[in-house]
């Protein structure tokens, strides 16, 4: 039963703040304490409907509204979440855990998918050919395609609601947001300000819960295109159900990145990479990069990586100097103390123990230092399962072309690096690496979006493109673009914008 003494979350339906009727609460408790933050309902069947119901009457307008009302929308909106960042950023890490740095990058990334749709004029171009045949033309039109949803995880609060309705609005879609139950505090804020940039009512609405609400969005037939973010196992499940229902699907899901370290690389930067790829965020990043293969004689490295680690400062998020903040739920740290005991008891070596941590005036915390296990083979469960937690699992491999097959074999994709000075064998990982292993279409807009054609309808099928990124460092504000000799990063999941799939 809700206790009235607590915040409650609200659902959004219809450019409204309205408390949920439901009897049926969760709550969302502060990672560093577990002291309750807020109450979150599982909003009511009627209230969803509602939901749908003002998204897809919003459609009718919203659609047909012009591009650039819609642009002007978007640089106000951007201005809005700049001036708002800090306190967006303050709710992430009560709610999230992440340290302040951290959740501010997280604000950013998102804030920079919105700068980017303030461009929407010339990325809505369609695309034209005259002359196709004797007599006759073809062209394209890029147009929306109605009530779209986003089901996403509690890792990044800001970031990844971001990458999902702005973007669907921009192109003239309405939208249906479900947050994570555990860290909605973010998505409130994002849609708050989104009318206050003048996201008219119905275009953007939020309910809240966990199975009951996945199900509707995936069996609700005005719901056209479906955008999830989270784990395998709830990704495996949307991606089924909201298939058979006829929807769109995107599903980005969880991942086993590796790192390949080679004897050439630059050791000083290769350990601080990875100490920040590691544990950066508490591990808890699909793009962290949690398994090591140590290639040849670097693995005389492993002892000063252990050092290193050791450094890092474990406490709550917003006190200053800490690198790694709490896990998000006692259930989270459970979890991953069972997997590095696993692989003890498998037997990898435990090189490094963070599973006794206490943080003092935080003892309540989920807190679980930095840990490495080395001697790790492909068949333990450490390896086989995402760990999302502080823990760097350590292979060996005697040469370049054993570890790019034991990446290749790995069922994840998401991401891989290599840190190495040579140009020749960052080419050759480059080319012989696959990480495309996710079940999505495309995971940008154009989900959101059908070509038309007087011909023809283009629907959007799977792609590739192999992108550089910075690397994930401790401060995801702070990325550097890494040259070629010390870290390539081939990152699969992410286009341009627009694709052309
Ligand atoms: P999660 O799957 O537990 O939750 C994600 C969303 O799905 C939530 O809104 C939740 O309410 C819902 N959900 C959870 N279990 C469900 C189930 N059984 N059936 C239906 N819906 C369910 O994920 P999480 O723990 O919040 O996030 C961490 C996971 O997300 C990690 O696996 C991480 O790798 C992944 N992730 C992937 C990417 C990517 O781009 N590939 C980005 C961020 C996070």
């Amino acid at each position: 039963m809700l206790l009235l003494d607590e915040p409650t979350t609200k659902n959004f339906i219809n450019g409204e703040f309205l408390e949920s009727k439901t009897s049926e609460w969760i709550d969302v408790n502060n990672p560093a304490t577990n002291e309750i933050v807020t109450r979150v309902p599982k909003s009511t069947p009627d209230e969803m409907q509602a939901a749908v119901d003002a998204a897809s009457a919003a459609y009718e307008t919203w659609s047909r509204e012009t591009v650039m009302a819609r642009q002007q929308i978007m640089f106000k909106y951007q201005a809005l979440i700049k001036e708002n960042l800090k306190e967006i950023a303050k709710n992430i890490t009560l709610e999230q855990g992440k340290t302040l740095i951290d959740a501010e990058g997280d604000v950013i990334r998102g804030l920079q998918v919105v700068e980017h749709l303030c461009s929407i004029t010339s990325l809505q171009l369609g695309e034209t050919l005259p002359g196709i045949a004797k007599d006759m033309e073809t062209y394209t039109m890029r147009v929306p395609i109605g009530v779209c949803a986003g089901i996403t995880p509690f890792n990044f609060p800001a970031m990844i609601p971001l990458w999902m309705f702005p973007v669907a609005a921009v192109c003239g879609n309405t939208y249906i947001l479900k947050p994570s139950e555990r860290d909605p505090g973010a998505s409130m804020m994002l849609v708050e300000l989104a009318q206050q940039a003048g996201i008219p009512p119905g275009v953007i609405n939020v309910i809240h819960g966990q199975h009951d609400a996945v199900n509707f969005i995936c069996e609700n037939p005005a719901i056209r295109a479906v955008s999830f973010v989270g784990s395998d196992i709830a990704g495996s499940y949307i991606h089924e159900k909201a298939s058979k229902n006829g929807k769109r699907v995107q599903c980005n899901m969880g991942a086993k990145n590796h790192g390949v370290v080679m004897p050439d690389a630059n050791k000083e930067n290769t350990l601080n990479q990875l100490v920040g790829a590691a544990f950066g965020a508490a591990g808890q990043r699909c793009m962290a990069l949690s398994t090591a293969i140590f290639v040849g004689d670097a693995k005389e490295w492993i002892p000063d990586l252990v050092e290193r680690s050791k450094n890092l400062k474990v406490n709550a998020g917003d006190q200053p100097g800490t690198d790694i903040g709490p896990l998000i739920s006692p259930e989270a740290k459970k979890r991953v103390l069972s997997l590095v005991q696993s692989g003890v008891d498998e037997g990898a070596s435990l090189v490094l123990d963070g599973r006794d941590v206490v943080v003092q005036g935080y003892e309540k915390g989920n807190f679980v230092g930095p840990t490495i296990l080395s001697d790790v083979k492909n068949d333990m469960t450490c390896y086989k399962e995402e760990i999302f937690g502080p823990v760097l699992i350590i292979l060996n491999a005697d040469t370049l072309d054993d570890a790019i097959n034991l990446i290749n074999s790995n069922p994840y994709g998401n991401g891989t690096a290599i840190f190495t000075t040579n140009g020749a064998t960052a080419k050759k990982f480059t080319e012989r690496i696959d990480v495309d292993r996710s079940a999505s279409t495309c995971p940008s807009q154009c989900l959101f979006q059908c070509s038309r054609s007087p011909a023809r309808r283009v629907v959007p099928r799977g792609h590739q493109l192999l992108r550089q990124t910075g690397n994930p460092v401790l401060h995801p504000g702070q990325d550097n673009n890494s040259a070629i000799g010390r870290k390539r990063m081939c990152h699969i999941r992410r286009p341009r914008w627009p694709c052309r799939c």
